[in-house]
């Protein structure tokens, strides 16, 4: 699959999903080559990429491809493909539920499915800032306290996910939202009572979200997204 266009079906699976702020938000994929982050341009919707809105973005911020501009925020991206050599893509959001359950500083539980790549152990918080990560320092500070983690929250700002490959790294995004959504509703109605222990926690992560499954959800949202196009 060609980069540019993992990162246009990214972007537009990511609105169908109901995680877009406006023009804000963005998803990358490692360049082969190892020049840096291939992501959306600024200035546009998730809903609205296309092959002349998707941008390479260098560790340093150069554009090498496309015509578009960069993201302040590309150190996100950068930076976490430097660290971990595991992750071949990143999404970073502002979806409202995620926004609004890291300001509780509470656990995330495993009262749903979705909340189980999140849980046992907890998804980390970052401590730096609430600002944008618009410099390499702060870019290399979430990747530190991401660490091993599928994602981590960004308490007064959003979140970013991440996975070996593109539609991993938005299942995770999505997940993650839902999650955070499902917790808000269970607290609006009394607060969680119960939620999956740590061993059915990873049972349920090998059983519900393998591979093939991620794969699964990711294949939907992109034909969704092509209907809606
Ligand atoms: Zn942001």
């Amino acid at each position: 699959m060609n980069v540019v266009t993992e990162v246009i079906q990214a972007s537009r699976a990511l609105a169908t999903a109901g995680l877009s702020d406006m023009v804000w938000g963005h998803a990358s994929v490692r360049d082969p080559d190892g020049k840096g982050a291939w992501m959306k341009a600024s200035g546009y919707g998730f809903e609205e990429i296309d092959a002349d809105r998707v941008v390479l973005v260098s560790p340093d911020g150069d554009v090498l491809w496309g015509a578009g501009k960069r993201h302040l925020e590309f150190p996100i991206h950068t930076e976490i493909l430097s660290r971990r050599t595991d992750v071949g893509a990143v999404v970073h959001t502002h979806a409202p539920a995620l926004s609004a359950f890291s300001s509780l500083q509470r656990d995330l539980l495993p009262i749903s499915h979705d909340a189980v790549p999140f849980a046992h152990p907890q998804l980390p918080r970052f401590t730096v800032t609430g600002a944008l990560i618009a410099t390499q320092d702060l870019g290399r500070a979430l990747a530190e306290e991401l660490g091993d983690a599928n994602g981590i929250l960004m308490p007064h700002h959003g979140a970013v996910t991440v996975g070996p490959d593109i539609g991993t790294a938005v299942m995770y995004a999505v997940l993650l939202e839902r999650a955070c959504r499902t917790q808000l509703l269970a607290d609006a109605a009394g607060g969680v009572r119960t939620a999956s222990d740590e061993a059915e926690t990873r049972f349920k992560r090998e059983q519900i979200w393998n591979p093939s499954q991620l794969n699964a959800g990711w294949e939907y949202l992109v034909r969704r997204a092509d209907t809606e196009a």
